[in-house]
């Protein structure tokens, strides 16, 4: 499939069944800004809900937090977002678009002569490149005055920095030991887009794991490991995930180490998480401009020391679109196109479809009653319009792993047929069994 065909296909189809909608879309929409559906916020919160059960509840060493999007303005000094979180941008001062200062389209060098607007054309026209931050200033209180500037925090991870102590003070915890966030971040990024790959206002799951000196680069390499693991353990190909090594030009100023993880989309290779070793360079500035002492006593070894940060760094939006684009197939069955959304059991927002083969002989009344059963336990769906084959279709494209149907041998044998999507073979299952059919196979994967 064309590779801008699988990307149209998909935003076409996020939008008709309901995963993702446009922001304020009868306003005309807002640029990069993406809202969620009914099926969307289920397969969004099914990741989420997997990284938090990897990342806390099945380790002794991590702690959750929920820290506040607004932080002291000072954060941003130390961090180094005020002065450092900038691209170079271009304006053209005939039509009045702006680029970022590297777009490939910009013929020429911005500032001079030969320049050229990549939208107007106009030559001379590009001013010099000019420092742009990407984090959003809103004013706390009545009065707007720079004194007043806040920031949306453009990550999540200052939050966990700031709180470090407080974490380690309420807890049982003693390095090495980690505080995982999942929250959002906003970022006025210049080029945005590739639908929820890049946006302004986005999710992000992030886990600081603090370390002593020393032992870093072990638990960088532990944690490279674990969370390509991850990736793999939601569903996702593994010859479509890759690791990138940042290299000297690439390292960030605060970082020894860093990986991406890369996907390959139908739009190229891009990153989805970020493995960095952080040194202790941001507790250390927060002790510097905080000017409280952040180290850590190791009452064990008699020792002080600022702690080594090891950090995953994930997107919740883009590991949604990532399983979107690796789970979109498109088959002919019988002469029809079928599309098919094969996620993993565990991550479909849909569990099962549940429906009559026909509303009539009580299936309808028999189908309503195991639907109803089964959504004390799983997100489940009733359907009862239109024929079985197309039923089945729209659970395809939803991307429901099973489809239930209560037939004519039913009420007799209390069983029903469990269809299965990736396979199209039928079943049959007991009734009183259907909810540990379907429980193993989520949990199972
Ligand atoms: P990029 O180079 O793609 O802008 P980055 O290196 O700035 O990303 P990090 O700051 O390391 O990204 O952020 C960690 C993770 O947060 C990324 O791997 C990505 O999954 C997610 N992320 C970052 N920026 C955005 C965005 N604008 N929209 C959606 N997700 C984002």
């Amino acid at each position: 499939m064309a590779e801008n065909t699988l990307m149209e296909k998909l935003v076409s189809l996020a939008k008709r069944r309901g995963f993702v909608f446009q922001s304020s879309e009868i306003y005309g929409g807002l640029g990069s800004v993406w809202d969620y559906g009914p099926l969307g916020v289920e397969l969004k919160k099914n990741v989420k809900d997997r990284w938090w059960r990897a990342m806390v509840h099945a380790r002794d060493d991590i702690e959750g937090l929920d820290a506040a999007i607004l932080m002291h303005p000072r954060v941003w000094e130390a961090s180094g977002h005020v002065a450092g979180f900038t691209d170079p941008l271009v304006d053209c001062k005939q039509c009045k678009n702006r680029f970022r200062a590297d777009d490939k389209r910009i013929k020429g060098t911005p500032g001079q002569p030969d320049a050229q607007c990549p939208v107007c054309g106009s030559k001379g026209t590009l001013t010099e490149p000019r420092l742009f931050n990407l984090m959003f200033k809103t004013f706390m209180g009545p009065v707007e005055e720079q004194a007043a500037v806040v920031y949306l925090r453009p990550e999540t991870a200052q939050g966990i920095y700031v709180n470090y102590q407080n974490v380690l003070n309420s807890s049982r915890q003693r390095v090495p030991f980690g505080i995982a966030q999942i929250g959002k971040a906003f970022r006025n990024e210049i080029t945005p887009g590739n639908f929820i790959f890049r946006t302004r206002e986005f999710e992000q799951m992030e886990m600081q794991f603090f370390v002593k000196p020393g032992t870093d680069m072990e638990w960088f390499e532990r944690w490279r490991e674990w969370r390509m693991e991850w990736h793999r353990s939601i569903g996702l190909t593994p010859t479509k995930l890759r690791w990138h090594a940042h290299g000297p030009g690439e390292l960030a100023h605060y970082a020894k180490a860093a990986y991406d993880i890369e996907y390959e989309f139908p739009f190229g290779w891009q990153e989805i998480e970020g493995v960095h070793n952080r040194t202790d360079f941001d507790l250390g500035r927060h002790q510097e401009y905080s000017g409280k002492k952040l180290e850590y006593f190791d009452q064990a070894a008699n020792e002080r020391y600022l702690p080594y940060i090891v950090e995953t760094s994930a997107g919740a939006d883009r590991v949604t679109l990532t399983l979107m684009a690796d789970a979109y197939r498109e088959e002919t069955v019988e002469g029809e196109t079928r599309v098919v959304l094969g996620f993993d059991p565990g991550i479909a927002p849909i569990k099962a479809g549940v429906f009559p083969l026909v509303k009539k002989d009580g299936m309808a009344e028999l189908a309503d009653r195991i639907y109803h059963d089964l959504k004390r336990q799983f997100p489940v769906f009733y359907d009862d319009s239109g024929a079985i084959g197309r039923r089945y279709r729209r659970m395809d494209e939803a991307g429901t792993p099973f489809c239930i149907t209560v037939d004519g041998d039913t009420q007799a044998g209390q069983t029903v047929t469990v269809r299965a999507r990736d396979t199209m073979t039928q079943e049959r299952v007991a009734i009183d069994q259907l909810a540990e059919y379907i429980g193993s196979r989520i949990r199972g994967s």
